[in-house]
This record gives C-alpha cells, structure tokens and sequence, in this order.
C-alpha cells in the first residue's frame, strides 16, 4: 500500500498579530495570539509610561534657577 502524498498539508499554524499585524507562530508561542510580551502588554493597556517617565528637571537648572536669587 502506498501512501499518496497530499499537496498540501499545512505544518506550520501561522496567526497575525493583533498589535503589530506581524505573522506570528501560534506554536511554541507564551504570548499567542501576540508576537511578543512587549504587544501583549500594549493590547492589554498595561503598557507602562515608566519606560518614558524623564526627570522634569535636572541638578544644573535647579542651580541656575537657585542663583538667580539674590
Ligand atoms: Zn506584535
């Protein structure tokens, strides 16, 4: 008995990601349906403003500031 060969047989599950519309492997995959951590975290809304967060002012200009008193 022979075995016939299909034409297609579809190995690889492939799925889009939400976030970023990149394909994404659905296998061996922790952050399905997204790409990665960093777009789960961003359709989640838990993407922190920490990253961003800069200091308003810095030590030279609390200085300057300062000086100008008198
Ligand atoms: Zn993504």
């Amino acid at each position: 008995m022979a075995t016939p060969l299909h034409g297609q047989s579809s190995s690889a599950r492939g799925i889009t990601c939400p976030t970023c519309r990149k394909p994404t492997a659905w296998q061996d995959n922790p952050y399905r349906p997204f790409c990665s951590e960093r777009c789960r975290l961003i359709d989640l809304g838990c993407w922190a403003d920490e990253e961003y967060r800069v200091p308003s002012q810095t030590a030279a200009e609390l200085f300057e500031t300062t000086e100008n008193n008198e």
